[in-house]
This record gives C-alpha cells, structure tokens and sequence, in this order.
C-alpha cells in the first residue's frame, strides 16, 4: 500500500478538522499529517482511514479515533528522545505517533495477533518501537521510569504498577471508568509519592483486560 497524493490530501483535511475541534499542539497536528494512517486501517474501512472516528480492526479492538489520539499525545507533552510506555499496542498508530514525534517507545499488546501486525506495519514505514506481548497491567519495569505513560484503553483504576514506573515529572494519560465513558485523566508525578491528577473530557475505549490471549 503506497502514500499517495490522495491520502495525503485526506490527511490535510483531517489535521484542520482537528485544529477545529480545539487541538492547538502544532508537533502533534505535524505528526497526524505525516503518518500515513490507511497503513493501519482494516481493509474494509480503508476508505474511511481519515474520517474522524475509531474503526474495528483485528480481535475485536480498535483503532483510536484520530481526535482522541491527539488529545491523549498533547496531555503526554512529547520531547525528542522521551522515554514513552504504551499500553494496548492495537493498530499500532499511536506508536507511530509517538516514534514520528521522535519519541521512544515501548508498547505492549495483550493480543498476540495485533502484537505480530503493528510491528510489520510499523517497521515497513521505517519507525521503530520495542514491542512486547503481555499484560501491561504490569508494565515495563526493567525499561523504565518512563517520562510518559499513554494507556489507550478503557481503565477502571490505574495499575499501581504502572504509577511506579513514571519518572518524577513524569505524565501518565489513561481513560478513566468503566466500559460505558471514560473521563480523560492526566497524572504527574510530582514527587516521590505525590501525584497530581486532572480531567479532560470524556472517551469512549475499550476496556483494559487482563492476560494474554494467543491466537486469532
Ligand atoms: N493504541 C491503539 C488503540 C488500540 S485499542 C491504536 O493506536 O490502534 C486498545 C488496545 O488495548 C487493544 O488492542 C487491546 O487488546 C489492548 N489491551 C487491553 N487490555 C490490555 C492489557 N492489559 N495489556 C495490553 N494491551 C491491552
């Protein structure tokens, strides 16, 4: 599948729909206007890769819409070489995201079929990201503290786990409730054991489970 003059148009189209919607953060919109998002849609809603809203792909997930991405990436306040933990890997576009923005990323997939295809997408655009298959109930430990923590499905508290591994300073974005809405919840750990949370609206993900599932 190639990036065409087309897709790229879409992708204009998107990125001003966005600034509309009251997304401000240039690096995030550049990033929504450079990563090819078609590259990660189910080939059914192909044609619907720049429309604003999330679409099914494989093992009854989704991809996030592209309005939720941005919202989640600006709360994470990206620098170049930030160590980032993603949890719920999926179609792999918020990875892409994340790495486009010269993020470093660390994800984690449940399913180990979604696990196997964000990493051939990813790295047939030329992003890298460490992929792992598990929980991410427990995150990354041994990779961490991160400076920001990004989970993109629907938690009904947040793991302690994951709480322990943002630096000092560090953000941590998650889609707090359960599986009806979600309120969007930034964390920052303001010192050893503070934390200091806020609200940004309300998402609709699907849920944070726990286990594995291996196979299709
Ligand atoms: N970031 C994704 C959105 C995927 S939807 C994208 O850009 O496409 C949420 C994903 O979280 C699903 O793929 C789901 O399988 C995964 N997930 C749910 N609970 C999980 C857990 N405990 N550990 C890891 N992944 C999980």
């Amino acid at each position: 599948m190639i990036d065409d003059f087309e897709a790229k148009g879409k992708r204009k189209k998107l990125v001003e729909e966005l600034r509309k919607k009251g997304i401000t953060d240039e690096k995030v919109l550049l990033a929504i206007n450079t990563v090819p998002r078609h590259i990660f849609m189910d080939p059914a809603f192909l044609v619907h890769a720049y429309v604003d809203k999330a679409f099914p792909i494989s093992s009854g997930q989704t991809i996030s819409q592209p309005y939720t991405v941005a919202i989640q990436t600006s709360l994470l306040q990206v620098k170049k070489r930030d160590k980032i933990l993603e949890i719920g890997t999926g179609s792999g576009y918020q990875a892409a995201i994340l790495a486009e923005m010269g993020a470093k990323i660390y994800t984690i997939e449940r399913y180990r079929e979604l696990y196997l295809k964000a990493q051939v997408t990813l790295t047939s655009l030329g992003y890298s990201a460490d992929f792992f298959y598990g929980d991410g109930n427990d995150g990354k430990p041994l990779y961490g503290p991160y400076d920001g923590i990004i989970i993109t499905a629907a938690a009904e508290e947040i793991p302690d786990a994951l709480l322990k591994q943002l630096k000092v300073g560090g953000r941590l974005v998650v889609p707090l409730g359960d599986s009806g809405t979600q309120v969007m919840t930034l964390v920052i750990r303001t010192g050893e054991d503070t934390y200091d949370y806020s609200s940004h609206g309300y998402f609709v993900f699907v849920p944070l489970l726990r286990g594995t599932v291996n196979g299709k």
